[in-house]
């Protein structure tokens, strides 16, 4: 018997089973950005203004002039920062890091996760809702665009409804135009980033066939931020960003999160005209006028008097609002802030758990390790190997000879003359074919080296070379290797 051919598309009766299995009431059982039968609810914040916005704003500031001026910057001639991974050439705060120090860079990443961690534990998601680039660019440039082309949530929804007439596609087309501009810009930083400014110069000023893969990158990278900051917006925190996903294995009741305080809240009500908040609090209302604002200004669309979310990337909009409704209703400020679940339960402030100690404690010795790493890491690297296929050379004089084929990578910018020195045992050590070495800047050089021991301090067979590597005096490698001889 055949078998009735299936789709792998789930049917329609299939989906709507599956969303009434969905609790609707639970607001744990499904995301909040999304209706009944599964399609996107689009999230119109409103405009939100108070402390912590103003200081996020000038934070903004600072930040995206860095993000900016950073592929210009640069440290003893390097860049800030530039991530080359078809060059294979990382640079961080001026330093140049070859495939040589990938150990470094691994400790490197290891000591950021560990951060991440720490950071998490102790102070939930501050990054996301201060430093992310995702929250910065979305919140501090393409929603203010928003807001000063289709004014705030309920003009955007009255837009969004409207039908399609000149004045709707003017704004449209405005809109998505100064998008795609600044994601074009967006788009072209990350590439000066990845390829170094003075390369993304060339791609632009080339005729286009010479660049073909470095345009295919700005486009798509245009393309690509356009998508996010367009039409993507919450949902790259929510289902892409595995950091979001993370804060339920790190957030603990002693982690500082954005949190509705749900004891001085509750018992939630509307506060009616002239009624004071010692007359509600004695009908057994709390501090919570129900007014909804916290909610209206989320970007991400979740109510956090429910207690913190996945999708809440603590970008205090909430707080702002809800101090706004205390200070208008003549209340005290601070029923959505900064706390953990154990201070606003039993007032306890911020404790060094045992937890967060574990983790400072791997934090502490991961940066010894990389400090020490980079303490002790030599400005050039040098392998010694002897040359292939060669033997031991008796001279007319009764000397043997061997020879060496000696690498040196030049990891700084500046020209390096290197020096070898032949330091144990006794004996004698010319480069060949050429006068003192001179390792180009951030470039690699092959040296042949040749080496005489009169027989009289070598051992039977192999005798250990010690060689040191100098440049202007100072001494930068030293290099172990072995002199081979007769045997007796
Ligand atoms: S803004 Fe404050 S008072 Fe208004 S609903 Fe939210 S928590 Fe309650
Ligand atoms: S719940 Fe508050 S802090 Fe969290 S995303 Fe929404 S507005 Fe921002």
């Amino acid at each position: 018997m055949t078998p009735e051919p299936t789709s792998s598309k789930p049917k329609a009766a299939d989906r709507a089973s599956a969303a009434k299995a969905v609790d609707w009431s639970n607001f744990r059982d499904h995301i909040s950005t999304a209706d009944q039968q599964g399609r996107r609810k689009w999230v119109y914040p409103r405009k939100v203004g108070g402390d912590f916005y103003r200081w996020r704003t000038r934070f903004s500031w600072l930040l995206l002039s860095l993000m900016l001026a950073g592929p210009f910057i640069t440290i003893n001639g390097n860049p800030l920062l530039l991530m080359n991974v078809v060059e294979r050439k990382f640079v961080v705060l001026g330093q140049i890091f070859w495939p040589q120090d990938m150990i470094i860079f691994a400790i490197a990443l290891l000591l950021c996760a560990v951060s991440i961690v720490v950071f998490t534990t102790a102070f939930g998601r501050l990054w996301c809702g201060w430093a992310c680039p995702q929250t910065v660019m979305m919140e501090m440039v393409f929603r203010k665009i928003e807001y000063a082309i289709e004014g705030d949530a309920p003009n955007q929804r009255q837009l969004d409804r409207a039908p399609w007439n000149a004045q709707k596609i003017s704004k449209k087309m405005l809109k998505h135009g100064m998008f795609f501009a600044l994601s074009f810009l967006v788009g072209n930083v990350l590439l000066s980033y990845l390829i170094g400014w003075r390369n993304l110069y060339q791609i632009v000023t080339d005729p286009p066939a010479a660049h073909l893969a470095g345009l295919g990158f700005m486009v798509g990278f245009s393309l690509l931020f356009y998508g996010i900051f367009a039409r993507f917006r919450e949902q790259a925190c929510t289902f892409v960003c595995p950091y979001g996903r993370l804060q339920s294995l790190l957030l603990d009741e002693n982690s500082i999160v954005v949190a509705y305080d749900r004891k001085r809240g509750e018992k939630r009500g509307p506060l009616r005209r002239a009624q004071k908040f010692t007359a509600r609090r004695y009908a057994g209302l709390g501090d919570c006028v129900a007014c909804n604002q916290c909610v209206a200004v989320c970007p991400t669309g979740i109510d956090i008097r429910n207690g913190t979310q996945m999708e809440c990337v603590h970008c205090t909009a909430c707080m702002d609002a809800c101090d706004a409704v205390m200070e208008k209703t003549g209340n005290e400020r601070g029923l959505i802030r900064y706390a953990s679940l154990n201070g606003i339960e039993y007032g306890k402030p911020l404790r060094f758990t045992p937890r967060l100690a574990g983790y400072a404690v791997v934090l502490v010795a991961l940066a010894t390790v990389l400090g020490l790493m980079l303490f002790l890491r030599s400005d050039v690297e040098a392998t010694v190997l002897r040359a292939p296929g060669s033997l031991f050379q008796q001279m007319p004089d009764g000397r043997f000879s061997n020879l060496y084929t000696v690498r040196l990578v030049n990891k700084t910018s500046r020209e390096m003359p290197v020096e070898l020195r032949l330091e144990s045992p006794a004996g004698s050590l010319s480069v060949m074919g050429q006068g003192p070495i001179v390792v180009a800047p951030q470039k690699s050089s092959g040296n042949s080296m040749l080496i005489e021991l009169d027989p009289a301090v070598m051992k039977p067979g192999t005798t250990p070379l010690v060689v040191g590597v100098y440049s202007n005096g100072r001494k930068l490698e030293t290099l172990k290797t072995a002199f081979i001889g007769p045997r007796n």
